[in-house]
Parts: C-alpha cells; structure tokens; sequence
C-alpha cells in the first residue's frame, strides 16, 4: 500500500464573495468550516477549509474567495466535477432544499449504475451528490437543517476533463497506483483499491474542446492523499523520474505538499495526512477564528480591516 495514493486529500476551487461561499457551503449543505485562514501568498484573500468533523483527507473542499473575480470557465486540463456521495433516499431532501435556496440543479439521473444528482454553486461551480454502490461508512458531519440520514460523507470522487486522457491515466496507473474500472461513452473511471472512499478518478475525454480558463466557479487543483512526509518524498522520486516536473515539499501548515502540473494540464497536489486541523484550533471550536501564520501575526489589524465580512 505504500506505493499507493490514498485517494483524494483535498479539492480547491476559486470563488467570488466571501460571505456568499461560506454561506453555501456550511448553511445549505451542511459542511463544517473546519478552518478560517488566509492565502498565505497573499493575505489580503481568505482561504476556507470545509469538510467533516476533524477534517479527514477525501472530506476536505478549500476555496480562495476573490470578491470582484470574473467568472472562469470550464473546460479541458481541469477538474471539472466534484461528486459527494450521500446516502440512498436523501434526494428528495436535496431537491426541496435546492428549490428552497433558488439552487440550480439537473434531475437526477445514473451512471456507472450509481444515482447522481448535478447542481451548482453560486458561482457556477460544478458539484454532484452521488449514492454510491458500496456502501459508504464514513460518518457525516451534521448540522441543525442536514441530519445524519441525508448529509454528505465526502468525496465520491472527481471528474477530468481532459483533450485526450491516456497521459494522465498513464500518470493514475504507473504512478498512483489506480486501476482502470470501467468506461461509458468517453467517461473512463479509474479507482484506487487502497481506500474505500473518495476512491474514483473519472476521466472524460472531449478532444475539441476549448481548455478551461481559471476565475470564480472553477476548480484549481485536486491534491491526493499520502499518509506522512516519507511517503510524499517517495513520490517524489516517482513523479520526477518519469519526466514531470514537481516541486519541493511546501509547509501548507496542515498538512506538507507537493505540486505538478499532470501533462493534460491539471495541477496535481499530493498532500500528507499530518499534521492535519487540530494544531492550532481546539477541535471543537475549528474555524471559529480567523488564523495567520505567524509572518503575518504581527498585521493582524490592517488583514482584519482588508478583508470582507463574513459572519
Ligand atoms: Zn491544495
């Protein structure tokens, strides 16, 4: 198992008001706010963790909220789709909460024999809930509105959009460890056997279409899981060795990373499962204060003052 990746870690997406993404993702559906930080390459910009109850890897949604952003684009060397899974019958209670929050969503359909159900963020952002096939054990955060029976565990998964998808599912299988699934039309999954969840990598091939273009409702990088720093250095090795380049390992304060670009354009992040969400936050008061590393302690005043309300 230490030659695999252990799923997928955390997703990132950029987003435009502040209050109007915290509000989505904690109040309509129901994650926790497990971190309330700011990019640390440029303070004057939050950045939002949420995910379940401590912040396990494959539960954890991170946005870069930028006020005046334009709207991206989606399409090709992106990720395109983010599928929670949720369990069988809670669709119903999706769909009236959707209405009752002017949601934009699709009916439901199948694929892969699994029921999904599409809708989008309020900057256009492509999420899906998915009832997957195997039963999922991870226990939910839960809040006051969205009770454990109808609540998201996770990720199911994420969808590539890619020109053509062999580069990258030569880097899913020679280096990550997945394995090739099952294909519908131009859909490929491809799974990893060392985790039970946030398991799926679909890879969707569409040769003409334009490349995505990065702004508010896009996805920025998917990061994969590992679980410790020796770990991340031996894919390191791997990563290098086949060709690509990759970063040195970055302190993300959380959790230490490594970044590169996979060939059909989407960034890659492999992250480690130390030291994770309690270190600077009792556990049962995450994201309930605004936290600076500590170069940037000494500006708290002038970075509260710059940025936007959101409580
Ligand atoms: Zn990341």
């Amino acid at each position: 198992m230490e030659n695999q990746i252990l799923g997928l870690h955390h997703i990132t997406a950029i987003a435009g008001m502040a209050k109007t993404n915290v509000d989505f993702y904690t109040k309509v559906l129901g994650l926790r706010l497990l971190k309330k930080t700011v990019n640390f390459d440029d303070p004057g910009t939050y950045h939002f963790y949420y995910g379940d109850e401590k912040g396990s890897a494959g539960t954890i949604l991170t946005f870069f909220p930028y006020e005046g952003a334009g709207r991206g684009s989606a399409g090709t060397g992106m990720a395109t789709n983010i599928a929670y899974s949720v369990p069988e019958g809670s669709f119903d209670f999706w769909i009236n909460r959707f209405e009752e929050y002017n949601i934009i969503y699709n009916k439901p359909s199948q694929k892969f024999g699994e029921p999904y159900l599409t809708f989008l963020d309020p900057d256009g952002l492509k999420l899906e809930l998915v009832v997957p096939k195997n039963e999922d054990s991870r226990t939910p955060w839960v809040t006051n509105e969205v009770k454990a029976e109808v609540a998201t565990k996770g990720f199911h998964g994420v969808t590539l959009t890619l020109k053509d998808i062999q580069p990258t599912a030569a880097v899913l299988t020679d280096i990550f460890g997945y394995k090739f699934l099952e294909k519908s039309g131009n859909r490929y999954r491809y799974i990893t056997d060392a985790v039970e969840s946030a398991a799926i990598i679909d890879l969707v091939e569409l040769p003409n279409e334009p490349s995505g273009v990065g702004g508010a409702g896009t996805n920025h990088h998917i990061a994969f899981r590992v679980p410790n720093e020796d770990v991340l250095m031996r894919f390191r090795e791997k990563v290098s060795r086949s060709g690509l380049t990759i970063t040195e390992k970055i302190d993300r304060n959380y959790f230490y990373s490594l970044y590169f670009r996979e060939p059909g354009g989407v960034l890659f992040e492999i992250a480690t499962d130390n030291p994770g969400f309690g270190i600077d936050e009792p556990w049962d008061q995450l994201g309930s204060s605004l936290l600076l590393p500590p170069q940037y302690e000494q500006h708290r005043k002038e970075i509260e003052r710059i940025l936007p309300k959101v409580d």
